[in-house]
């Protein structure tokens, strides 16, 4: 690779501007005041639990609460 190093190029292809990101999707649960999503149980909170159509289910200590409706 005997390519041009450095950011300094004149093609724009170097350092891309930043931009603000959405935080993850994660932290989007704690905007408001509305605590809708579960917490894991087990993992305490800050772990949520995944909506699935039935179940809830937690990817880090894969805790499943059953959501039963019928
Ligand atoms: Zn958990």
């Amino acid at each position: 690779m005997a390519t041009v190093k450095g950011g300094s190029s004149k093609d724009g292809k170097g350092k891309k501007p930043h931009k603000n990101k959405p935080t993850s999707k994660k932290y989007s649960h704690y905007s408001g005041a509305t605590k809708k999503k579960k917490t894991c149980p087990r993992c305490g909170p800050g772990n949520f639990l995944a909506d699935h159509k039935t179940r809830l289910y937690c990817g880090k200590c894969h805790y499943t609460e059953f959501t039963d409706k019928s």
